[in-house]
Protein backbone atom coordinates (compact mmCIF):
# COMPACT_ATOMS: atom_id res chain seq x y z
CA UNK A 1 0.00 0.00 0.00
CA UNK A 2 1.31 3.63 -0.89
CA UNK A 3 0.86 5.03 2.49
CA UNK A 4 2.18 8.64 1.91
CA UNK A 5 2.45 10.62 -1.31
CA UNK A 6 5.09 14.12 -1.86
CA UNK A 7 7.67 15.30 0.23
CA UNK A 8 7.22 14.75 3.70
CA UNK A 9 9.85 17.22 5.87
CA UNK A 10 11.14 15.09 8.66
CA UNK A 11 12.38 12.78 6.51
CA UNK A 12 14.15 15.80 4.71
CA UNK A 13 15.07 17.14 7.71
CA UNK A 14 16.62 14.04 9.40
CA UNK A 15 17.90 12.17 6.54
CA UNK A 16 18.95 8.44 7.15
CA UNK A 17 19.24 8.37 10.87
CA UNK A 18 20.14 4.64 11.03
CA UNK A 19 20.44 1.90 8.88
CA UNK A 20 19.70 -1.64 10.24
CA UNK A 21 20.08 -4.98 8.06
CA UNK A 22 17.51 -7.03 6.31
CA UNK A 23 17.03 -10.25 7.80
CA UNK A 24 18.93 -13.48 6.20
CA UNK A 25 19.07 -15.83 8.89
CA UNK A 26 16.80 -17.64 11.00
CA UNK A 27 15.18 -15.89 14.39
CA UNK A 28 13.22 -17.20 17.48
CA UNK A 29 12.28 -14.86 20.32
CA UNK A 30 10.14 -13.69 22.89
CA UNK A 31 7.56 -11.00 20.91
CA UNK A 32 8.00 -10.04 17.34
CA UNK A 33 7.03 -6.65 16.32
CA UNK A 34 5.62 -6.09 12.87
CA UNK A 35 6.10 -2.26 12.45
CA UNK A 36 8.93 0.17 13.08
CA UNK A 37 7.11 2.93 12.87
CA UNK A 38 6.15 5.18 15.87
CA UNK A 39 4.04 2.25 17.41
CA UNK A 40 6.41 -0.38 16.52
CA UNK A 41 9.24 1.63 18.53
CA UNK A 42 7.21 2.42 21.51
CA UNK A 43 6.04 -1.56 22.02
CA UNK A 44 9.94 -2.45 21.19
CA UNK A 45 11.25 -0.05 23.62
CA UNK A 46 8.68 -0.75 26.35
CA UNK A 47 9.25 -4.79 26.00
CA UNK A 48 12.79 -4.24 26.07
CA UNK A 49 13.00 -1.98 28.99
CA UNK A 50 11.30 -4.79 30.50
CA UNK A 51 13.46 -7.45 29.64
CA UNK A 52 11.38 -9.39 26.98
CA UNK A 53 13.76 -10.22 24.28
CA UNK A 54 12.34 -8.91 21.10
CA UNK A 55 12.84 -8.17 17.18
CA UNK A 56 11.27 -5.74 15.12
CA UNK A 57 10.98 -6.25 11.59
CA UNK A 58 9.60 -3.77 9.01
CA UNK A 59 9.49 -3.93 4.98
CA UNK A 60 10.36 0.02 4.70
CA UNK A 61 13.05 1.68 6.40
CA UNK A 62 12.46 2.70 9.70
CA UNK A 63 10.16 5.25 10.75
CA UNK A 64 9.26 5.53 6.75
CA UNK A 65 5.73 4.91 6.57
CA UNK A 66 2.75 7.01 8.13
CA UNK A 67 4.69 8.11 10.91
CA UNK A 68 7.07 10.01 8.80
CA UNK A 69 3.70 11.96 7.10
CA UNK A 70 2.70 12.63 10.55
CA UNK A 71 2.36 16.25 11.47
CA UNK A 72 2.76 15.14 15.19
CA UNK A 73 0.68 17.24 17.21
CA UNK A 74 -0.28 15.75 20.71
CA UNK A 75 -3.00 16.31 22.15
CA UNK A 76 -4.96 14.88 24.52
CA UNK A 77 -8.36 16.08 22.58
CA UNK A 78 -9.54 12.95 20.49
CA UNK A 79 -11.45 13.80 16.85
CA UNK A 80 -14.10 13.08 19.00
CA UNK A 81 -15.59 15.55 21.21
CA UNK A 82 -15.52 14.57 25.43
CA UNK A 83 -19.48 14.77 25.51
CA UNK A 84 -19.95 13.14 22.15
CA UNK A 85 -17.56 10.27 22.85
CA UNK A 86 -19.68 10.28 26.66
CA UNK A 87 -22.46 9.69 24.62
CA UNK A 88 -20.95 6.92 22.84
CA UNK A 89 -18.62 4.60 25.29
CA UNK A 90 -19.92 6.15 28.62
CA UNK A 91 -18.38 8.47 31.04
CA UNK A 92 -15.57 6.40 32.24
CA UNK A 93 -14.27 5.14 29.54
CA UNK A 94 -13.86 8.58 27.85
CA UNK A 95 -13.02 10.91 30.86
CA UNK A 96 -10.56 7.95 31.46
CA UNK A 97 -9.57 7.18 27.39
CA UNK A 98 -8.91 11.55 27.25
CA UNK A 99 -6.99 11.85 30.83
CA UNK A 100 -4.97 8.30 28.84
CA UNK A 101 -3.63 11.37 26.20
CA UNK A 102 -2.47 13.51 29.50
CA UNK A 103 -0.52 10.82 30.52
CA UNK A 104 0.37 9.83 26.71
CA UNK A 105 1.93 13.26 26.14
CA UNK A 106 3.85 13.00 29.48
CA UNK A 107 5.32 9.53 28.76
CA UNK A 108 6.83 11.42 25.74
CA UNK A 109 7.88 14.04 27.61
CA UNK A 110 9.91 11.79 30.07
CA UNK A 111 11.14 9.86 26.77
CA UNK A 112 12.94 12.79 25.08
CA UNK A 113 14.47 13.30 28.74
CA UNK A 114 15.58 9.80 28.82
CA UNK A 115 16.61 9.76 25.18
CA UNK A 116 18.67 12.76 25.76
CA UNK A 117 17.43 13.77 22.28
CA UNK A 118 14.34 16.55 22.46
CA UNK A 119 12.77 15.13 19.48
CA UNK A 120 11.30 18.35 18.67
CA UNK A 121 9.17 17.99 21.72
CA UNK A 122 7.91 20.90 22.61
CA UNK A 123 4.83 21.39 25.64
CA UNK A 124 2.11 23.68 23.69
CA UNK A 125 -1.58 25.12 24.36
CA UNK A 126 -4.38 24.07 21.89
CA UNK A 127 -7.07 26.53 20.51
CA UNK A 128 -9.75 24.58 19.34
CA UNK A 129 -12.20 27.18 17.32
CA UNK A 130 -15.82 26.78 16.51
CA UNK A 131 -15.78 26.83 13.05
CA UNK A 132 -19.10 28.86 12.84
CA UNK A 133 -21.74 30.09 14.84
CA UNK A 134 -23.81 27.31 14.83
CA UNK A 135 -20.80 25.24 16.67
CA UNK A 136 -21.06 27.57 20.06
CA UNK A 137 -23.47 25.60 21.26
CA UNK A 138 -21.73 22.64 20.82
CA UNK A 139 -17.92 23.87 21.74
CA UNK A 140 -19.68 25.81 25.35
CA UNK A 141 -20.87 22.27 25.75
CA UNK A 142 -17.42 20.72 25.30
CA UNK A 143 -16.27 23.31 28.09
CA UNK A 144 -18.43 22.39 30.28
CA UNK A 145 -17.92 18.87 30.40
CA UNK A 146 -13.83 18.98 30.19
CA UNK A 147 -14.18 21.28 32.89
CA UNK A 148 -16.41 19.50 34.76
CA UNK A 149 -13.83 16.28 34.83
CA UNK A 150 -10.88 18.48 35.64
CA UNK A 151 -9.27 18.84 32.77
CA UNK A 152 -7.13 22.24 32.86
CA UNK A 153 -9.36 24.91 29.89
CA UNK A 154 -10.43 28.43 29.13
CA UNK A 155 -13.55 29.40 27.02
CA UNK A 156 -12.79 32.29 24.80
CA UNK A 157 -15.14 34.71 23.57
CA UNK A 158 -14.93 35.94 19.93
CA UNK A 159 -13.32 39.53 21.50
CA UNK A 160 -10.97 37.64 23.80
CA UNK A 161 -9.75 35.97 20.80
CA UNK A 162 -9.55 39.39 18.84
CA UNK A 163 -8.04 40.38 21.54
CA UNK A 164 -5.34 38.00 21.16
CA UNK A 165 -4.80 36.37 17.54
CA UNK A 166 -4.89 37.80 14.06
CA UNK A 167 -8.09 36.13 12.84
CA UNK A 168 -11.14 35.44 14.60
CA UNK A 169 -14.00 33.29 15.49
CA UNK A 170 -17.32 32.95 17.27
CA UNK A 171 -15.76 30.95 19.96
CA UNK A 172 -12.84 28.91 21.67
CA UNK A 173 -11.44 26.67 23.70
CA UNK A 174 -7.90 26.84 25.05
CA UNK A 175 -6.39 23.83 26.63
CA UNK A 176 -3.25 23.00 28.50
CA UNK A 177 -1.41 19.82 28.35
CA UNK A 178 -0.72 19.22 25.05
CA UNK A 179 2.75 19.12 22.69
CA UNK A 180 4.00 18.86 19.54
CA UNK A 181 7.08 16.47 18.30
CA UNK A 182 9.22 15.03 15.35
CA UNK A 183 7.70 11.70 14.86
CA UNK A 184 10.32 10.55 12.52
CA UNK A 185 13.42 11.34 15.24
CA UNK A 186 11.33 9.89 17.91
CA UNK A 187 11.06 6.74 16.28
CA UNK A 188 14.51 6.23 15.39
CA UNK A 189 15.44 7.54 19.03
CA UNK A 190 13.11 4.78 20.72
CA UNK A 191 14.62 2.18 18.35
CA UNK A 192 18.14 2.76 18.87
CA UNK A 193 18.36 3.37 22.45
CA UNK A 194 16.44 -0.12 22.24
CA UNK A 195 18.91 -1.68 20.54
CA UNK A 196 21.33 -0.86 23.00
CA UNK A 197 19.36 -2.77 25.19
CA UNK A 198 19.35 -5.54 23.21
CA UNK A 199 15.70 -5.30 20.74
CA UNK A 200 16.91 -6.97 17.40
CA UNK A 201 16.14 -4.90 14.11
CA UNK A 202 15.84 -5.73 10.73
CA UNK A 203 14.28 -3.16 7.92
CA UNK A 204 13.46 -3.63 4.24
CA UNK A 205 12.05 -7.26 4.95
CA UNK A 206 8.53 -7.79 4.72
CA UNK A 207 6.65 -10.54 6.96
CA UNK A 208 4.72 -12.65 3.98
CA UNK A 209 3.10 -14.75 6.28
CA UNK A 210 1.89 -15.34 10.44
CA UNK A 211 0.77 -18.66 11.29
CA UNK A 212 0.01 -20.19 14.65
CA UNK A 213 2.72 -23.35 15.68
CA UNK A 214 3.64 -24.58 19.00
CA UNK A 215 1.96 -22.22 21.10
CA UNK A 216 3.60 -19.53 19.57
CA UNK A 217 3.61 -18.09 16.13
CA UNK A 218 5.96 -18.28 13.02
CA UNK A 219 6.62 -15.86 11.01
CA UNK A 220 7.85 -15.52 7.32
CA UNK A 221 10.11 -13.15 6.33
CA UNK A 222 11.01 -12.66 2.56
CA UNK A 223 12.88 -13.47 0.89
CA UNK A 224 13.29 -16.62 2.91
CA UNK A 225 13.85 -16.65 7.00
CA UNK A 226 11.66 -17.21 9.87
CA UNK A 227 10.73 -15.68 13.02
CA UNK A 228 9.90 -18.19 15.79
CA UNK A 229 8.34 -16.50 18.59
CA UNK A 230 6.01 -16.86 21.91
CA UNK A 231 3.90 -13.95 20.60
CA UNK A 232 3.67 -11.25 17.54
CA UNK A 233 2.61 -7.80 17.61
CA UNK A 234 1.19 -5.65 15.17
CA UNK A 235 2.05 -2.89 14.58
CA UNK A 236 1.46 -2.34 11.12
CA UNK A 237 -0.48 0.70 10.87
CA UNK A 238 -3.08 1.43 8.18
CA UNK A 239 -2.04 -1.88 6.33
CA UNK A 240 -3.27 -3.65 9.52
CA UNK A 241 -7.14 -4.26 8.28
CA UNK A 242 -6.27 -7.76 6.04
CA UNK A 243 -5.30 -9.56 9.29
CA UNK A 244 -8.24 -8.82 11.37
CA UNK A 245 -12.52 -9.82 10.51
CA UNK A 246 -13.74 -7.07 12.24
CA UNK A 247 -13.21 -4.03 10.40
CA UNK A 248 -11.84 -1.58 12.31
CA UNK A 249 -12.05 1.74 10.32
CA UNK A 250 -12.35 3.78 7.42
CA UNK A 251 -8.66 5.40 5.29
CA UNK A 252 -8.80 8.27 3.62
CA UNK A 253 -6.14 10.72 2.47
CA UNK A 254 -5.08 13.82 4.32
CA UNK A 255 -3.16 16.55 2.92
CA UNK A 256 0.15 18.78 4.27
CA UNK A 257 2.10 21.68 3.89
CA UNK A 258 5.23 23.13 5.79
CA UNK A 259 6.61 26.43 5.49
CA UNK A 260 9.61 28.09 5.04
CA UNK A 261 11.33 29.31 8.44
CA UNK A 262 9.50 32.37 9.46
CA UNK A 263 10.28 36.09 10.79
CA UNK A 264 7.82 36.43 13.36
CA UNK A 265 4.43 34.56 14.44
CA UNK A 266 2.66 37.55 14.60
CA UNK A 267 -0.94 37.37 15.21
CA UNK A 268 -0.75 33.23 16.52
CA UNK A 269 -0.80 33.22 19.98
CA UNK A 270 2.09 31.38 21.65
CA UNK A 271 2.15 29.53 18.54
CA UNK A 272 -0.78 27.22 20.03
CA UNK A 273 -1.74 24.05 18.02
CA UNK A 274 -4.37 25.40 16.20
CA UNK A 275 -7.70 23.58 15.22
CA UNK A 276 -11.34 23.52 14.92
CA UNK A 277 -14.60 22.00 15.59
CA UNK A 278 -15.77 21.46 11.72
CA UNK A 279 -14.79 17.79 10.31
CA UNK A 280 -12.94 17.62 8.44
CA UNK A 281 -10.73 20.00 10.37
CA UNK A 282 -8.23 22.25 9.24
CA UNK A 283 -5.32 22.66 11.66
CA UNK A 284 -1.86 24.10 12.56
CA UNK A 285 0.80 24.11 14.51
CA UNK A 286 4.60 24.83 14.49
CA UNK A 287 8.06 23.72 14.76
CA UNK A 288 11.00 23.98 16.63
CA UNK A 289 12.92 25.12 13.62
CA UNK A 290 10.23 28.55 13.31
CA UNK A 291 8.25 27.23 10.44
CA UNK A 292 4.51 26.86 10.14
CA UNK A 293 2.68 23.77 9.30
CA UNK A 294 -0.93 23.29 7.95
CA UNK A 295 -2.87 20.57 7.54
CA UNK A 296 -6.50 18.80 6.98
CA UNK A 297 -8.54 18.75 3.67
CA UNK A 298 -9.27 15.19 3.95
CA UNK A 299 -10.92 13.32 1.47
CA UNK A 300 -12.50 9.98 1.96
CA UNK A 301 -10.38 7.40 -0.20
CA UNK A 302 -7.36 5.92 0.74
CA UNK A 303 -4.90 6.25 -2.18
CA UNK A 304 -6.42 9.78 -3.12
CA UNK A 305 -3.07 11.25 -1.66
CA UNK A 306 -1.47 9.71 -5.26
CA UNK A 307 -2.75 12.39 -7.13
CA UNK A 308 -0.30 15.23 -7.77
CA UNK A 309 -3.03 17.75 -8.87
CA UNK A 310 -5.09 17.03 -6.22
CA UNK A 311 -1.87 17.57 -3.70
CA UNK A 312 -1.25 20.77 -5.64
CA UNK A 313 -5.17 21.55 -5.23
CA UNK A 314 -5.50 20.99 -1.53
CA UNK A 315 -1.82 22.81 -1.33
CA UNK A 316 -3.52 25.80 -2.69
CA UNK A 317 -6.83 25.84 -0.10
CA UNK A 318 -4.33 25.56 2.69
CA UNK A 319 -2.53 27.92 1.87
CA UNK A 320 -5.45 30.55 1.33
CA UNK A 321 -7.01 29.42 4.81
CA UNK A 322 -3.38 30.32 6.47
CA UNK A 323 -3.53 33.18 4.42
CA UNK A 324 -7.10 33.74 6.06
CA UNK A 325 -5.87 33.74 9.48
CA UNK A 326 -2.35 35.08 9.27
CA UNK A 327 -2.61 38.03 6.33
CA UNK A 328 0.66 39.67 8.05
CA UNK A 329 2.98 36.74 7.57
CA UNK A 330 4.45 35.38 4.72
CA UNK A 331 3.92 31.82 4.02
CA UNK A 332 6.57 30.20 2.15
CA UNK A 333 5.61 26.84 0.98
CA UNK A 334 8.95 24.79 1.56
CA UNK A 335 6.76 21.09 0.77
CA UNK A 336 3.96 19.47 0.86
CA UNK A 337 3.11 15.71 1.29
CA UNK A 338 -0.14 13.59 2.10
CA UNK A 339 -1.09 10.45 3.16
CA UNK A 340 -3.57 7.86 4.23
CA UNK A 341 -5.05 8.23 7.37
CA UNK A 342 -7.16 5.84 9.62
CA UNK A 343 -10.59 6.85 11.53
CA UNK A 344 -12.55 4.65 13.84
CA UNK A 345 -16.26 4.75 14.58
CA UNK A 346 -16.07 5.85 17.77
CA UNK A 347 -12.59 7.98 17.77
CA UNK A 348 -10.82 5.72 19.99
CA UNK A 349 -8.17 2.73 18.87
CA UNK A 350 -7.83 -0.56 18.70
CA UNK A 351 -5.33 -2.28 21.24
CA UNK A 352 -5.26 -5.73 22.42
CA UNK A 353 -5.97 -9.02 21.30
CA UNK A 354 -8.14 -10.80 18.82
CA UNK A 355 -10.13 -14.32 19.02
CA UNK A 356 -8.87 -15.68 15.79
CA UNK A 357 -5.29 -14.97 16.93
CA UNK A 358 -4.18 -15.52 20.02
CA UNK A 359 -1.04 -15.10 19.81
CA UNK A 360 -1.26 -11.33 18.75
CA UNK A 361 -1.17 -8.25 19.54
CA UNK A 362 -2.97 -5.46 18.30
CA UNK A 363 -1.52 -1.93 18.44
CA UNK A 364 -4.10 0.17 15.58
CA UNK A 365 -3.64 3.83 16.80
CA UNK A 366 -6.05 5.36 14.05
CA UNK A 367 -7.70 8.65 13.96
CA UNK A 368 -6.03 12.31 14.94
CA UNK A 369 -4.52 11.31 17.33
CA UNK A 370 -2.15 7.99 16.72
CA UNK A 371 0.69 8.72 18.31
CA UNK A 372 -0.68 9.05 21.98
CA UNK A 373 -2.75 6.42 20.92
CA UNK A 374 0.81 4.22 20.15
CA UNK A 375 1.78 5.28 24.07
CA UNK A 376 -1.05 4.05 25.31
CA UNK A 377 -0.71 0.65 23.12
CA UNK A 378 2.82 0.10 24.12
CA UNK A 379 1.63 0.21 28.01
CA UNK A 380 -1.57 -1.82 27.81
CA UNK A 381 0.57 -4.80 25.32
CA UNK A 382 3.39 -4.75 27.61
CA UNK A 383 1.20 -5.00 30.34
CA UNK A 384 -0.93 -7.56 28.52
CA UNK A 385 2.48 -9.57 28.11
CA UNK A 386 3.75 -9.50 31.47
CA UNK A 387 0.26 -10.55 32.74
CA UNK A 388 0.05 -7.29 34.95
CA UNK A 389 -3.38 -6.09 35.15
CA UNK A 390 -4.33 -3.44 33.01
CA UNK A 391 -8.34 -1.56 33.21
CA UNK A 392 -8.12 0.32 30.45
CA UNK A 393 -7.84 -3.10 28.08
CA UNK A 394 -11.33 -2.79 27.72
CA UNK A 395 -11.45 0.97 26.28
CA UNK A 396 -9.61 -0.08 23.85
CA UNK A 397 -10.52 -4.00 23.00
CA UNK A 398 -11.91 -5.21 19.47
CA UNK A 399 -15.51 -5.80 19.10
CA UNK A 400 -16.80 -3.35 21.40
C1 LIG B 1 -0.56 13.66 7.05
C2 LIG B 1 -0.76 12.98 8.37
C3 LIG B 1 -0.87 13.76 9.51
C4 LIG B 1 -1.01 13.15 10.75
N1 LIG B 1 -1.05 13.94 11.85
C5 LIG B 1 -1.08 13.39 13.08
C6 LIG B 1 -1.01 14.19 14.22
O1 LIG B 1 -0.94 15.42 14.13
N2 LIG B 1 -0.99 13.58 15.43
C7 LIG B 1 -1.03 12.23 15.56
O2 LIG B 1 -1.01 11.72 16.69
N3 LIG B 1 -1.13 11.43 14.48
C8 LIG B 1 -1.14 11.98 13.25
N4 LIG B 1 -1.23 11.18 12.14
C9 LIG B 1 -1.36 9.76 12.34
C10 LIG B 1 -0.01 9.14 12.69
O3 LIG B 1 0.93 9.53 11.75
C11 LIG B 1 -0.14 7.64 12.71
O4 LIG B 1 -1.09 7.26 13.68
C12 LIG B 1 1.16 6.98 13.09
O5 LIG B 1 2.24 7.43 12.32
C13 LIG B 1 1.02 5.48 12.90
O6 LIG B 1 2.23 4.90 13.26
P1 LIG B 1 2.40 3.35 13.05
O7 LIG B 1 3.74 3.02 13.57
O8 LIG B 1 1.24 2.64 13.64
O9 LIG B 1 2.29 3.16 11.48
P2 LIG B 1 3.46 3.33 10.39
O10 LIG B 1 4.33 4.47 10.67
O11 LIG B 1 2.83 3.23 9.05
O12 LIG B 1 4.32 2.04 10.68
C14 LIG B 1 3.83 0.74 10.35
C15 LIG B 1 4.99 0.02 9.76
O13 LIG B 1 4.61 -1.35 9.55
C16 LIG B 1 5.31 -1.79 8.43
N5 LIG B 1 4.65 -2.99 7.91
C17 LIG B 1 3.35 -3.11 7.54
N6 LIG B 1 3.11 -4.37 7.12
C18 LIG B 1 4.28 -5.04 7.23
C19 LIG B 1 4.68 -6.39 6.94
N7 LIG B 1 3.82 -7.30 6.45
N8 LIG B 1 5.97 -6.74 7.15
C20 LIG B 1 6.88 -5.86 7.66
N9 LIG B 1 6.54 -4.57 7.93
C21 LIG B 1 5.26 -4.18 7.74
C22 LIG B 1 5.28 -0.62 7.47
O14 LIG B 1 6.32 -0.67 6.53
C23 LIG B 1 5.38 0.58 8.40
O15 LIG B 1 6.68 1.13 8.47
C24 LIG B 1 -1.08 11.74 10.87
C25 LIG B 1 -1.00 10.96 9.72
C26 LIG B 1 -0.83 11.57 8.48
C27 LIG B 1 -0.71 10.71 7.27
Amino acid sequence: MDLRSGHPFWLLKNGLLADYPSLKHDESCEVAVIGGGITGALVAYHLTREGVETVLVDTRDIGAGSTAASTALLQYEIDTELHELIGTVGEAHAVRSYRLGLEAIETVERLSIELKDDCGFERKTSLYLASRKSDVTKLRKEYDTRKAFGFHVEYLEAKDIESRASFTAPGAILSYGDAQVDPFRLTHRLIQAAAKQGLRVYDRCEVSKVESSDGGVLLHVNPSSRIRSRRVVFATGYESQQYLKQNVGVLKSTFALISEPLDSFEGWPDRALIWESARPYFYLRTTSDNRAIAGGEDVPFATAHKSEQLIARKTKKLQRRFADMFPRLDLEVSYTWSGTFGETKDGLAYIGQTPEFPYAYFALGYGGNGITFSVIAAKIITDLHLGRPNPDVEIFRFNR
